[in-house]
C-alpha cells in the first residue's frame, strides 16, 4: 500500500498526540497555526478530527482525492475529513456496526460544509446497487433544500443552519447507500418574525421573490424582487444566488412558503394600521391601563389573498386573531386581545406556520429518502449541530444549544472513556484511572426532575398570577443556591471571577462560564399559540396547512410540552440513538470572524479550543493508549519490517506480533499486548514504524 504523506504534510504534527509539549495550549494553537499557513486545515487528536475552515477552495476534496483515503488507515496518511468518513464507512463494512459522525463547532466553523463532504464521500465511493443510484441524488438533494429553508445569512455566517440536524445514510449488506432518514432539532423559526441588524431571515423568502415562477408571482399579487414590500424581510439588497433543485412537488415548496410572506404581510398592515389608529388613545391607555380593542383588519386585498392560500374562513381567522377564548369551568369565553397581544399572536402564528412546514418538509424528504426493495444492514449518522455558544448577551437560545452541549460531551464521556476502559479490561490489559470533569452534574442542574432548571422554568410557565421572567430567577436562587455550578448576581460568593446582572444567572459549563439574561424566558418557553387560531388552521382546506395542524391537537387537553421540554425530549432521544452507535468526533475551528482566508486570530481560536475541550480531550487521550490495532491488521501491515514474519507468520498471532515487535525495538512501556490487540501508547511508535515502512520500499 501506497504511503501518501509528503514532507509538506509533515508540518508541525499532524497528530497532537505527538505534541512534546502536550498540555501546552500555546504549543497546541502554534501547532494549528503553521499548518493552517500551508492550508493543512486537518489535525487530529487521536481519532478526533480537528480542522480550521480555511475560508477558500481547497483543491483536496476531488474524486482522486477520495480514492486516496479509501481503506487507508488514519496515521498512514495526512489527516483528511475523507479518512474520518472512510474510516466509519470500513467499520460498517466490516463489523456491521453502527457508526455515527458527531461535527461540532461555532457557527461558522464548516460542520455543514463537512457534514456535505462526507455524505459526497459516500455518494461517490461506495459501490451502487442496482437502481439506488436516485436515492444517491436525493442524499445529495435533501441538503440544499432544507438549507433554503432552514438556513439564513448571519453576522456570523453568510449561510447559517438555524436548526440542528442528524442524517442517518443507511446502507445495505453490500455498503451501497440505500436510503436515509434526517431529524431536525429546535429551528429557530423567530427568525421569520425577527431579525437583528444585518441579517436576514430564511432563504427560500429571497429566493422565492428573486427567481420564483413569474405567472405564479403576478398570479398571487406577490411582487418579484422585493422583498422591502414585506414586512418580516429585512430591507437589504438581494444577491442572485438561486440555485435550487427541489424534487418535491414545486407547488407545494411556494405555496407554504407564500402563507409565510402573506401573513407577514397581511398582519403588517394590520398592525400598522392599529398603531396608527391608537396613536390618539395611547395617553388614556397610559393612565387608566385600558386595553385598546382591536376589531378590524385594513388592507382588504392581502386579507384575501391570505385567507385563500390558507383555506382558512377570513372571518374566523380575523376573529381569532383578535380575540382569546379560554375555557372556565365547562364555559367558553372570549375575551378581546389588546395591542401587544394582537401583534404576539401575528407573530406566533407565522412562527407556528413556519415551525411546523418546516418539520413536514422533513417529512417529505424522508419519505423519498426510503428505499422499499432492499434491506438496512447499517447506518452512519451524520450530526450537524450547533456548538457552544457565548455572546455578550446570552438568552433561551443559547441556553439551550449549550444545553445540547453538555450533553454531548456527556455521551462523549460516556462512549469513549468508559468504553476504552471496558475495551481494556476486556482485553485484560491494566487500566490506568485517567481523571478527567464528568459534566453529568450540570446536565442534571439543567434536566433534573423537579429541581432541575428546565423543570422550575416549565412551572413558573404553568403558574397563573403573577409569573415572570424575574420570579422564575428567584425560584432558581431558591432552589439551586446550593449548587456549585449555578450563581446569580445575590449568590456570587466568590464562586466566579466575572460579574452577574441583576437579571441574570451564570452556568459554570465544562466548558467555561456563561451568564444567561433571564429576559424572555417565559415567552419564548411558552410559545403559545392561542387556541381559537389553532381551530382556525385545523380547519384548514389547504392540504398543507392541515398536516400541519391536526385536529388531535385540539382534542387532547393536556398542555402542549413547553419548547424547553420539547428540546429536552429530542435530545433524550438524540442520546438513545447515538449510544448505541460508534462515535467518530469533529471540531470545527473559526479561525477570524471576517470570514477571510489566511486570518489566524489567535484570541478568537484559543477560546473556541477552549469551548470544545480540546485540550481535555488530548490529555485524556495522552493518558491512555493512542493506538490500537488487532494482531491481524498489525501483522498484515508491518510484516515486511521483520525477516521472522515476511513474508508470512505461520504460527499464533501473539507469537507473531510480539517477534515483530521486539524486532521493531519497541521499549516495554511503549505496548502493551492484549488477547486480540496490541495497545501503542504513543503515536510516534508507529509513526517510525510507518517511516520504517517507507524507507523499505
Ligand atoms: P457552520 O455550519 O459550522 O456554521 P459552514 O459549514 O456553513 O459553517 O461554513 C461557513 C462557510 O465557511 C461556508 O459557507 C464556506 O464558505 C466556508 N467553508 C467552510 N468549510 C470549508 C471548507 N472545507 N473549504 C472551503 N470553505 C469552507
Ligand atoms: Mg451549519
Amino acid at each position: 500500500m501506497e504511503s501518501t504523506l509528503s514532507a509538506r504534510d509533515r508540518v508541525g504534527v499532524q497528530d497532537f498526540l505527538l505534541l512534546e509539549n502536550y498540555t501546552s495550549e500555546a504549543a497546541f494553537i502554534e501547532n494549528l497555526r503553521r499548518r493552517y499557513k500551508e492550508n493543512l486545515i486537518y489535525t487530529y487528536i487521536g481519532s478526533v478530527l480537528v480542522s480550521v475552515n480555511p475560508y477558500k477552495e481547497l483543491e483536496i476534496y476531488s474524486k482522486q482525492h477520495m480514492e486516496r483515503y479509501r481503506g487507508v488507515n488514519f496515521y498512514e496518511i495526512s489527516p483528511h475529513i475523507f479518512a474520518l468518513a472512510d474510516n466509519s464507512y470500513r467499520a460498517v463494512r466490516t463489523e456491521r456496526r453502527d457508526q455515527c459522525i458527531l461535527i461540532s463547532g461555532e457557527s461558522g466553523a464548516g460542520k455543514t460544509e463537512a457534514s456535505k463532504k462526507i455524505l459526497q464521500y459516500y455518494t461517490t465511493m461506495c459501490p451502487t446497487r442496482h437502481n439506488t443510484h436516485y436515492i444517491r441524488e436525493r442524499l445529495l438533494q435533501s441538503n440544499p433544500v432544507l438549507e433554503a429553508f432552514g438556513n439564513a445569512k448571519t453576522l456570523r455566517n453568510d449561510n447559517s443552519s438555524r436548526f440542528g440536524k442528524y442524517m442517518d445514510v443507511q446502507f445495505d449488506y453490500k455498503g451501497a447507500p440505500i436510503g436515509g432518514h434526517i431529524i431536525n432539532y429546535l429551528l429557530e423559526k423567530s427568525r421569520v418574525v425577527h431579525q437583528n441588524h444585518g441579517e436576514r431571515s430564511f432563504h427560500i423568502f429571497y429566493q422565492l421573490l428573486e427567481s420564483g415562477d413569474n405567472s405564479l408571482l403576478t398570479r398571487l399579487g406577490l411582487q418579484k424582487t422585493n422583498p422591502q414590500h414585506y414586512h418580516y424581510l429585512v430591507k437589504v439588497n438581494l444577491k442572485v444566488y438561486f440555485s435550487f433543485v427541489c424534487f418535491c412537488e414545486r407547488t407545494f415548496v411556494m405555496i407554504f412558503t407564500l402563507h409565510i410572506i402573506y401573513i407577514c404581510n397581511l398582519l403588517f398592515s394590520l398592525s400598522f394600521s392599529l398603531s396608527f389608529s391608537f396613536s390618539l388613545s395611547l395617553s388614556c391607555h397610559h393612565y387608566q391601563g385600558n386595553c385598546p380593542r382591536v376589531s378590524s383588519i385594513s388592507d382588504k386585498h392581502s386579507w384575501k389573498i391570505v385567507t385563500k392560500l390558507l383555506g382558512v374562513a377570513g372571518s374566523a381567522l380575523s376573529e381569532a386573531l383578535t380575540h382569546k377564548k379560554l375555557v372556565a369551568k365547562g364555559e367558553e369565553m372570549i375575551s378581546p386581545l389588546n395591542l401587544d397581544q394582537v401583534l404576539s399572536a401575528r407573530d406566533a402564528l407565522a412562527k407556528a406556520i413556519y415551525g411546523r412546514t418546516f418539520t413536514w418538509l422533513v417529512q417529505k424528504i424522508n419519505q423519498s429518502l426510503v428505499y422499499y426493495t432492499s434491506k438496512c444492514s447499517s447506518v452512519i449518522g451524520l450530526l450537524d449541530i450547533y456548538g457552544f455558544e457565548v455572546f455578550q448577551q446570552n438568552s433561551f437560545e443559547q441556553f439551550c444549544i449549550n444545553y445540547c452541549n453538555e450533553k454531548l460531551q456527556q455521551l462523549f464521556i460516556e462512549l469513549t472513556l468508559k468504553s476504552e476502559q471496558e475495551e481494556y479490561e476486556a482485553e485484560g490489559i491494566g487500566w490506568e484511572t485517567v481523571e478527567y470533569f464528568n459534566n453529568k452534574i450540570i446536565c442534571d442542574l439543567v434536566e433534573e426532575k423537579f429541581r432541575g432548571i428546565i423543570a422550575i422554568l416549565d412551572e413558573e410557565c404553568l403558574r397563573p398570577g403573577d409569573a415572570s421572567d424575574i420570579t422564575f430567577l428567584e425560584k432558581l436562587e431558591d432552589t439551586l443556591g446550593g449548587h456549585a455550578h449555578f450563581v446569580t448576581h445575590k449568590l456570587a460568593n466568590g464562586k466566579t471571577r466575572k460579574a452577574v446582572g441583576r437579571e441574570e444567572f451564570r452556568l459554570l459549563h465544562y466548558a467555561g462560564e456563561v451568564n444567561y439574561n433571564v429576559t424572555g424566558f417565559l415567552d419564548k418557553n411558552n410559545d403559545l399559540l392561542y387556541r381559537n387560531l389553532k381551530e382556525v388552521m385545523c380547519q384548514s382546506g389547504n392540504q398543507i396547512v392541515k398536516q400541519c395542524f391536526h385536529p388531535d391537537e385540539l382534542i387532547d387537553q393536556r398542555r402542549p410540552e413547553t419548547a424547553a421540554t420539547q428540546f429536552k425530549l429530542s435530545l433524550a432521544g438524540l442520546m438513545d440513538i447515538l449510544i448505541l452507535k460508534e462515535p467518530s468526533y469533529m471540531r470545527c475551528i473559526k479561525p477570524n470572524n471576517g470570514k477571510q482566508p489566511g486570518q489566524f486570530e489567535e484570541v478568537l481560536i484559543r477560546h473556541q479550543v477552549k469551548y470544545l475541550g480540546l485540550m481535555e480531550n488530548l490529555r485524556v487521550r495522552r493518558a491512555g493508549f493512542a493506538y490500537r490495532r488487532s494482531f491481524e491488521a498489525f501483522l498484515q501491515r508491518y510484516k515486511p519490517l521483520c525477516p521472522d514474519t515476511w513474508p508470512n507468520w505461520r504460527g499464533q498471532l501473539l507469537d507473531g506480533v510480539s517477534t515483530l515487535v521486539k524486532h521493531l525495538n519497541y521499549k516495554p512501556e511503549e505496548y502493551r499486548l492484549g488477547r486480540t490487540k496490541i495497545f501503542i501508547r504513543f503515536p510516534k511508535t508507529l509513526f517510525l514504524t510507518e517511516d520504517a515502512l517507507e524507507i523499505r520500499k
